[in-house]
This record gives C-alpha cells, structure tokens and sequence, in this order.
C-alpha cells in the first residue's frame, strides 16, 4: 500500500495519515510546515508540492479553513502509495513537533456520566449525583485557548486561592494537582454557526488526545458559582497529530440511549460516539484504561449545542469531550475520581502511593481506535501518538533572605 516502512502496531497506519507542524532540525533554518505522518516519519507536504500555499504555514489553520483542505491528506496517500520519494521524508528524530493550529475559541465540556456521577457524589454526597439539567443539555464552560500547549510541555503547579479552615483564601500553590482524560475536536471549514449533528462531519476537522490540567482546591474555593477559571486556565496539554474525520468515520458507533430523549437540536440521526480505546500512565504505571465510546454526549451534539444561540465556530476552536470515565473504578479519567478525592489514594509500580500529583510526576494519555481485538496489531490503527507532560514545582516567589538560614546554624546565637 505505501513505500514507507510502518513499524507494526504502529499508531500511524496508512489508514491514518493525520496532520502536525514540524520544524526540520536540518537543515539550520528550516521554517516550520505541514506533515502528514505515517509510521516514525512525516512527509513534507511543502517538499512535495501539494497546496504549498496552505501547508508552509506554521500552523494548520488555514488548512482547515479552506475545502480545499481535506483534498490535502488524499493528495499525500497518493504520494505515500506511488513511486518512492525518501527526499520528502523527515524521520521524526530529525524534526521539532510543534503546537499544531492556533487556538481560537475553547470550550470544554463534561460529557461522561461516569465522571459527573463521580464528581457529583465527591462533592454532594447526600444528593443526587446529576444535577437537574445535565441530561437536559451538554454542560460545558470557555477555555483558556491561549494556554494549549502541545505535549511534552512541562506544567508548572499552579497558585490560587485554597481556603483555610477559617474558609479565608490563601495564595498557595496548588495541593491537589490533578488531570483530566479527554479528547478535543478541532473546528475546519468556513465559519458557521447552528449547526445540526448530522452536519457535525462538516465542522469538525479532526480529534486531538487532551490532558485538562486541574486544581482542585483552587478549583472548589473558586467555582461558587461561577467557573471553573483559574483553577483550569494555567494549561491545556494536547497531543501533536491531528487525525482526521475521515480517518475516524470507520469507528463511529452509536452512543448510549438518552434518557429523557433531548430537544430536537441536540437530536442525531447518524452514529456519532467513537470507539476509541483510552489510557493514562503516572510515571509509567498504567492507572486508567477506558473506552471513549461510552460518553453520553457526542461531539456532533457538543458542536449543535455551542452554536445554537447563533454563536459561530470557525477553524482551530476546539472544544473538549469532558472527563471520560468509565461505569468501572479502572476507568476513571482523572485522580479524584480514583483516589476519591485523596481519600484512597493509588500506588505506582515503584511503590510510592498518590493522592494527587506531585512535582516531578509524568502523566501520558494514549488513545487509539481499531478495527481488530484491544491488543491486536495486525490490523491498520488509527492512533493519536500520545499527550506527555511533567509537573514542575511552582517557582518561588520571594528569594530567600540571605541571613535567614545562617543565624539559624548557630546553636544559642
Ligand atoms: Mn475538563
């Protein structure tokens, strides 16, 4: 099928072909531009002369802005399936992979009735878990989209206020770093707004891996009744590749029955979950394994519902899936839910036991769909690679005072 050799059980398939950024590393000088990956290599479309007006640019905005976009990832099949051109190939050792799109509007919803089943009994033991309107529509909040980092961006731990017991905030670095196991939908096409689900496929250009970073003592003093803000704003993590609509239409199933059925515009007619396999590592240690497939709301309804108002989305807004949890305790997408709020905390392979993040922690999702069993490789995959990060210490805010530490070794001075 392709002259590129795909090492097997690769992410990256023939059937994949998602897009990045990359900057070469060699020559010096090279600009950053449009790849499509396959296996551990990304072909330069610049240096294959396909729509060079659209792919030397350093992101893929306007790629997926413009209809001629989606012709772009055919072009390069033909390319990879035709006579063998190695000079359009980088090997992704010799490449910067870099933040793909420009991120216009953000929103992140909350999707998975797992998840807010959970959160609701954490944070509202003696109630019903749901609140009255979450089957009623897909709740979300607006996003930082300045703050969307590209994996491999380290976080630093986050300051707000946490409340004492006297219930006064406090400026304090965050205790209770947490993440989020999400998928993010990018936005391609010409701006549109009321949007129909059926229509979603016209919309969304493809899918990113996302971590939404989360503090949640920043996050409970802050959210009454407004938020969540600072207490998610400080990062977004995403991974690199943006795998494409067309290539995830084969694992489009249908979502779980709604009940009560919602409004007529969040209303779908087409299969809109994806069977998408999902799992987190802290520190290499496998903490949650899930499956997307399970979310209440799909992304179609996400997008009708986010522009119903008249609201308009446009190329490189993305919005977020919301937590994915599954109706198991393996399968929770984030460490509150696993720990129960540090209550029960985890421990790793090294033996070491977690509430929350600490400095120094590695968290990596991995997400990938396939048409063969969970741990067969020989059929095509369609992976999204992973989204990586490490958890830098808050940086000090006052230097330390010179004396402070010597008057102090001084027994009795
Ligand atoms: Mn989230």
């Amino acid at each position: 099928m392709t002259w590129v050799r795909v090492p097997p059980g690769s992410d990256f398939s023939f059937d994949n072909l998602p897009f990045g950024i990359v900057r070469p590393l060699r020559p010096a000088g090279m600009s950053p531009r449009a790849v499509i990956r396959i296996g551990d290599h990304a072909l330069d479309l610049v240096a294959a002369g396909i729509a060079p007006a659209l792919t030397s640019q350093p992101t893929l905005n306007q790629l997926m802005a413009s209809r001629a976009g989606r012709d772009v990832r055919s072009r390069a099949a033909d390319v990879l399936s035709g006579p063998e051109r190695a000079d359009w190939l980088h090997a992704l050792a010799d490449v910067e992979v870099l933040l793909p799109i420009s991120i216009g509007d953000y929103v992140d919803f909350y999707s998975s009735i797992h998840h807010a089943t959970n959160l609701g009994r954490i944070m509202r033991p003696n109630a019903e878990p749901l609140l009255a309107n979450w089957r009623q529509l897909p709740v979300g909040y607006h996003g930082r989209a300045g703050t969307v980092a590209v994996s491999g961006t380290p976080v630093t731990r986050p300051e707000g206020l946490v409340p004492g017991a006297d219930g006064v905030g406090q400026l304090m670095p965050t205790a209770a770093l947490d993440f989020e196991l999400e998928v993010g939908f990018l936005v391609g096409g010409p701006r549109a707004t009321r949007i129909s689900p059926d229509e979603a496929d016209e919309h969304v250009f493809g899918a990113v891996l996302l971590n939404d970073w989360s503090a949640r003592d920043i996050q409970g003093f802050e959210s009454q009744p407004l938020g969540p803000n600072l207490a998610k704003s400080f990062m977004t993590s995403i991974s690199p590749w943006v795998v494409t609509i067309e290539a995830l239409r084969p694992f489009l199933v249908d979502p779980p029955a709604q009940q009560p059925e919602p409004d007529p515009y969040l209303h779908a007619r087409r299969p809109w979950a994806l069977d998408m396999h999902l799992d987190v590592e802290l520190n290499g240690t496998r903490i949650t394994e899930t499956d997307f497939a399970g979310m209440y709301w799909t992304f179609a309804q996400q997008l009708a519902h986010i522009t119903v108002n008249g609201a308009t989305t446009g190329a490189g807004d993305l919005f977020g899936s919301g937590t994915v949890s599954g109706p198991t305790a393996s399968e929770r997408g984030s460490m509150i839910e696993l720990t129960w709020r540090g209550t029960q905390p985890i421990t790793l392979a090294d033996g070491s036991t977690r509430a929350f993040l600490d400095d120094g922690d590695t968290v990596t999702m991995r997400g990938y769909c396939s048409t063969g069993s969970r741990d067969d490789d020989s059929s095509g995959r369609v992976g999204f690679g992973e989204v990586t990060g490490t958890v830098l210490a808050t940086p000090s805010r006052n230097p330390p005072r010179p004396d402070a530490s010597v008057g102090h070794t001084e027994p009795g001075g």
